[in-house]
């Protein structure tokens, strides 16, 4: 039989890039024409209905039922000027992907005909089984019923056939069970907290929503080995596979010119997401062949959310459009770099100022300075639930390897903006400031939108940077939903928030100036946050080192990571503000736990059918040749001839039976470990063995299976190799 891989390697060098439709050029002509949008609305709805939805968008309100007719009425009108016959709730179950079902809008009536219908009910709240999704034992109690409700902050938008609804999803007795309803909770709390403190600075803030900008990794690979390659199919990454000759060590993709298969793809997807509204804008290389960036411009995080995860089915379906298939997974091939998502993430008011960028004058400045330090503050206190909330299976390849950020919680400022927290935290005495302190602070200050304009300060290896108006989480990984990190950050820093108001007006209280018991305060909180400021080199070990010696931790995989998610420092943290209860959060641990087992056990069980019923025959075949070959040369020569012709042959016999025995007998260890795994009596302790006892074979097993791909004859190895998976042509 012909071997699988060289014909899809045939399919391979055949293709030729996709032709695009040059019309589709001009973006402001489509772009967010399969939104219910703005214009949408004002077109097919009542001035009364418009008026409505629009307060629910502004200020998060439900919409009144009689509306939610009439406007459930006009998105049907809208959905079907364009060809749409069904519609969903769309939603971002615990599973981390988006849950969708489609129902027609038709309805029978009597006499064997049928209507179209779409009622205010139908767009305002559906009924899922909640059971068929993570739940974290919350079914177990109580009915598996789970509402889906609408998010009118976000608009419905057509994605294929179908009207497309974003919701959040929640069990019958209230219980958040997807990603947005805490993210919306949060954004909330978020908003309370900063728009109060503003107040200290600037009566007419209203409102202040956080921003967020996120910049999607990918990788590329032709459909047609990812389709013989299981373990990409079925765990996202390649779990054999020797490291190609040349990876990315010339670093000649970084920024290089795009192939023309892949920018053809890549004008497909922009065009579709500008259709939706997404507004995507940057594309680039990465580091590592065949990976690739895309960013969009940022937006209210609700949205910046719902565009990302939308984004991504997206890109998944254009790819196989172009025969490609798009990699999300944090690390689909070992030894050359990851995927990570960063979360660009601020603070915008209503009047439209960025809070964390700096402002003319020394009053706005230290406004900057009270968001800057108290988020500085707010990563310090939970640095911890931060790491949690980037913790999985995939991204524990990532995170501390030498290309993306360590697993160490760390905050970089800048050269410039540490010496001006330094310089407050020398000058400020506590008490009263002498005026020539005062001055000299406020001089300080004054100069910090100078200072940014050149700081060109840039540190790729820290997981939470500043970088010029904004923070960027780096460690959030590829395909996680960013829901998740943006929630403990809004949370977090919406915390941190209310504690400084308090501390503050307490000071006023005690007849301190205000500027004064401002800076005192930002003191305090720069004292205690110091020990999670780092400039230096975050991939280096003396990071590690200096790291601990600071007692900042260092938990490098998932199972001990998600600690954090369960201290009680974080439930309080969240139930004080109304985010997730208890409750809540402790389902969200166990489903973090159960996944991240179901992950390896998915993985370890692939490994050992791979590893049985693809390398080790492919293996035994090239190995009969070899003995066949042995065998031929003994008929044909001396006893002494013999051996010296055929020892090369014979040292390959033997290494190939001991590197077969030994995977075999990990593959069959790894097994017995599972079984073991699967009958400990709770989430955390299957993690930790999954994690600690059967995880641990998968590095020997691999490193055994790719001495083998370069031992066996090229046109018998069953696998795509990295060299033909990570070169696109
Ligand atoms: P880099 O790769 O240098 O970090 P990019 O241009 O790829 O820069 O990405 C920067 C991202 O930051 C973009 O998505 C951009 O929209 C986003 N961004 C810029 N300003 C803000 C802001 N105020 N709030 C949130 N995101 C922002
Ligand atoms: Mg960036």
């Amino acid at each position: 039989m012909t071997n699988r891989r060289i014909l899809a390697m045939q399919d391979v060098v055949k293709r030729t890039p996709v032709e695009i439709d040059k019309s589709k050029e001009q973006v402001s002509k489509y772009y967010g024409s399969d939104v219910f949008g703005l214009d949408a609305m004002r077109e097919f709805l009542s001035e009364e209905a418009f008026e409505s939805i629009q307060q629910s968008m502004n200020q998060g309100t439900i919409v009144d039922r009689k509306m939610a007719d009439q406007v459930a009425a006009c998105m049907k009108a809208w959905a079907q000027s364009k060809g749409v016959t069904h519609f969903t709730h769309w939603f971002q179950p615990l599973s981390g992907a988006t849950a969708e079902k489609h129902d027609g809008f038709f309805e029978p009536i009597e006499g064997g005909r049928a209507i179209e219908r779409f009622s205010g009910n139908a767009l305002v709240q559906q009924e899922p089984d909640a059971s068929s999704f993570p739940n974290g034992g919350i079914r177990n109690t109580f009915e598996a019923r789970g509402y889906t409700a609408w998010d009118p902050t976000s608009p419905a938008f057509i994605w294929g056939e179908t009207l497309c609804i974003p919701t959040i999803f929640i069990s019958y007795t209230g219980e958040s069970l997807d990603f947005k309803t805490p993210l919306l909770k949060s954004l909330s709390a978020l908003d309370k907290a900063a728009t109060d403190v503003c107040q200290y600075f600037d009566k007419n803030v209203t409102k202040v929503v956080a921003t967020l900008g996120w910049e999607q990794e990918y990788f590329l690979i032709d459909a047609a080995l990812y389709h013989i390659r299981y373990d990409l199919q079925q765990t996202g990454r390649t779990l054999f596979g020797h490291a190609p000759a040349k990876g990315q060590q010339l670093e000649d993709h970084y920024w290089g010119s795009i192939p023309e298969r892949v920018a053809a793809y890549m004008r497909d997807f922009e065009y579709e997401s500008h259709l939706l509204g997404i507004p995507v804008r940057t594309r680039h290389n990465e580091v590592a062949p065949a990976q690739f960036e895309c960013a969009p411009i940022f937006e209210e995080t609700n949205l910046a959310v719902d565009h990302n995860l939308l984004l991504m089915d997206v890109m998944e379906k254009v790819a196989i459009r172009h025969n490609f298939r798009v990699l999300l997974h944090e690390k689909p091939y070992a030894g050359v770099n990851g995927s990570g998502k960063h979360n660009n993430w601020s603070l915008a008011t209503n009047l439209g100022k960025n809070l964390l960028s700096p402002g003319k004058t020394p009053k706005t400045n230290l406004q900057f300075l009270t968001f800057f330090v108290n988020t500085v503050m707010a990563v310090h206190e939970h640095a911890d639930l931060l790491r949690a909330s980037i913790a999985s299976a995939n991204n524990d390849h990532r995170l501390g390897a030498n290309e993306a950020p360590p697993a160490i919680m760390s905050v970089f400022l800048g050269g410039q903006l540490s010496s001006v927290l330094d310089e407050i935290e020398k000058s400020v005495h506590g008490g009263k400031m002498s005026p020539e302190e005062k001055t000299k602070l406020k001089l300080n200050i004054g100069k910090i939108p100078d200072i940014l304009l050149d700081n060109t300060d840039r540190n790729r290896t820290s997981p939470f940077a500043f970088t010029g108006n904004k923070f960027e989480f780096r460690a959030v990984g590829s395909s996680q939903n960013c829901g998740g990190p943006m929630t403990v950050l809004n949370a977090i820093v919406a915390d941190q928030l209310n504690k400084f108001k308090n501390e503050v007006d307490a000071l006023l209280d005690k007849k301190v100036e205000k500027d004064e018991a401002i800076f005192q305060v930002l003191k305090k909180y720069i004292i205690a946050s110091k020990k999670i400021r780092f400039e230096g080199n975050g991939y280096g070990d003396e990071w590690k080192a200096e790291a601990k010696k600071r007692g900042l931790t260092n938990i490098a995989t998932t199972p001990g990571a998600l600690e954090a998610m369960i201290s009680k420092k974080s439930l309080d943290m969240y139930e004080s503000q109304g985010i997730l209860t208890h409750r809540e959060q402790e389902a969200r641990y166990e489903i973090s736990l159960e996944t991240y087992t179901k992950k390896i056990q998915i993985e370890s069980r692939i490994i050992a059918d791979m590893v049985d019923n693809q390398i080790i025959p492919a293996t035994l075949n090239y190995q009969k040749s070899l003995i066949d070959n042995v065998s031929g040369l003994k008929n044909i020569f001396s006893a002494d001839d013999f051996k010296k012709n055929a020892a090369t042959q014979i040292e390959l016999i033997k290494e190939i039976s001991e590197r077969v025995s030994t995977i075999k007998k990990a593959a069959d260890a790894m097994t017995e470990e599972r079984k073991k795994a699967n009958t400990l009596d709770s989430a955390k302790k299957q993690a930790h063995a999954y994690c600690d006892k059967v995880k641990a074979y998968f590095e020997d097993i691999r490193y055994n299976v790719d001495k083998l791909e370069n031992i066996v004859d090229d046109a018998t190895w069953p696998l795509p190799k990295y060299r033909e998976m990570l070169y696109l042509r």
